[in-house]
């Protein structure tokens, strides 16, 4: 239930505050079109946890205010938890997030060395937008408070912060993967930024392999890494296993006509997701096994993502040339190998697809965790799951078929071991798989947070 109630009714000690949370994206914002007001909520997996612990505890989400109507809204109560609003105008915007953000450190820290981008002004306008941040901060922070920041949008605040409220607890957490310290010493401001990073109180990536490379990246710059090396933490973000479970296990009646095998995947449009390979892997499996035309159909659903970048719109173009040509090649008149869905699924389909699939077909190029592994493990019935071993999920899920998603070979053979997998192996992976996921859940993810937030 949202409330926009008088600011003196939002003070800390009335809410109970415990984290300042601070994101770029917040947990829902509010559009406007043709008269009627509407709320749109964000569904990413951080945003999800992070909502469920701001219900249970109290505090406030500070995050940018992106929705067309979000002005109105720029402080107020939502259910136990407090919301204050960040607004940046459209340049601002473009250097701090389309360019800065998503055009440098997005492609750096995923090694697309030649998308990175340096566009003049960037990061001036990426600092100046941190600084809005911080000025947020400023208003609401009381002594005691935890301050947890997130991911890369936000790298020069817990420096900002530190020299305004030296005592401040910061909490930092990455959520992309964190590249090696050769690789990363390239950026012209990674001096800045790390050097901001290492001011937190303590970091916390999804993998040991980023804590590894992040501490790499403190030696490469600053000359030695020991004095950070007990504040930073590898600790996988879980999902709400119980809810994924319960949700699918209510389901009755599968998503997918017809007696074909489902295979399905999920994602953003976005180039790091390894969508062009996987494609390609499908017509070398069509190409070497001609018997599974008409046996099976790759469900592929990606989701609208950064539209206003143009390499994304590109990347978009490219993608969709060769699912036609893959289709044009293999399809029948009876049978249409890929079906591709460009749009956002909402939940309810989601989970129907997650239970219903016999194969998951999950290979960024390399991606910091990848919550929809994660959430089919949970819902499905009886499925495979096939993972890049780039993704950084990837360690936790020992049942998966591991691939290296540059290998168009390897993965035509993933699949096919998956489609021809037997059920007793099937369920076997699967169990292994579901304890691990509900064993780590969203709820361990944050206990963990809270433990190392107060050593550190
Ligand atoms: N998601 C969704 N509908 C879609 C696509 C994705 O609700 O059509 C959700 C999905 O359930 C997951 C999140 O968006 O919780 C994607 O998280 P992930 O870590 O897999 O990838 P990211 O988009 O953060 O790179």
């Amino acid at each position: 239930m949202l409330t926009n109630e008088p600011y003196y009714i939002l003070s800390a000690n009335l809410i109970g505050l415990a984290f300042i949370v601070v994101t770029t994206r917040g947990p829902f914002s509010y559009e406007r079109s043709a008269g009627k007001e509407t709320v749109r909520y964000n569904p990413g997996g951080v945003s999800t946890s992070l909502s469920h612990l701001m219900q249970k505890e109290g505090g406030t989400w500070i995050c940018w205010g992106d929705g067309n109507n979000d002005k109105q809204h720029p402080d107020e109560i939502s259910g136990n938890y407090r919301i204050i609003r960040v607004f940046i105008n459209d340049r601002e915007r473009r250097g701090f997030y389309d360019d800065y953000s998503n055009s440098t450190l997005w492609p750096l820290f995923h090694y697309f060395r030649e998308r990175i981008k340096y566009p003049k002004s960037a990061f001036l306008m990426y600092r100046k937008v941190n600084h809005d941040f911080l000025e947020a901060v400023k208003k609401v922070y009381s002594p005691g408070d935890t301050i947890w920041i997130h991911d890369y949008q936000l790298t020069l605040l817990p420096a900002m912060i530190r020299s305004e409220i030296p005592d401040a607890r910061i909490v930092f957490t990455w959520h992309i993967p964190w590249v090696s310290g050769e690789f990363f010493s390239s950026l012209p401001e990674s001096e800045e930024i790390i050097k901001s990073l290492c001011t937190s109180n303590c970091i916390t990536f999804h993998t040991e392999l980023y804590v590894r490379n992040f501490l790499d990246s403190v030696s490469q710059i600053t000359g030695e890494s020991e004095s950070v090396r007990g504040k930073v933490h590898s600790i996988p973000l879980g999902i709400d296993y119980s809810y994924y479970h319960r949700k699918s296990e209510a389901l009755q009646r599968s998503p997918f006509h017809g007696d074909q095998k489902a295979i399905f995947s999920v994602d953003r449009m976005d180039y790091t997701k390894g969508l062009t390979s996987r494609v390609n892997a499908i017509e070398t499996l069509l190409e070497e096994h001609p018997d599974l035309s008409g046996k099976f159909v790759y469900y592929m659903a990606v989701s609208p993502s950064r539209t206003h970048v143009r390499e994304y719109r590109t990347f978009k173009s490219d993608l969709e040339m060769h699912i036609g040509r893959i289709n044009g090649r293999f399809s029948t008149i009876s049978w249409v190998p890929i079906m591709y869905m460009n749009k956002k699924l909402p939940e309810s389909s989601l989970i129907g697809f997650y239970r219903f699939s016999h194969v998951a077909l999950i290979t960024p190029l390399f991606d910091g965790l990848n919550l929809v592994s994660k959430e089919f493990v949970a819902s499905s019935r009886d499925g495979v799951l096939i993972i890049s071993k780039f993704a950084g999920s990837a360690s936790q899920l020992t049942g998966a078929i591991k691939v290296n998603p540059n290998s168009r070979a390897e993965m035509a053979q993933a699949i096919y071991t998956a489609l021809n997998m037997e059920p007793e192996e099937r369920r076997a992976r699967l169990e292994q798989m579901k304890k691990d996921v509900s064993r780590h859940n969203s709820t361990w993810w944050i206990r963990r947070i809270k433990e190392v937030s107060r050593r550190g």
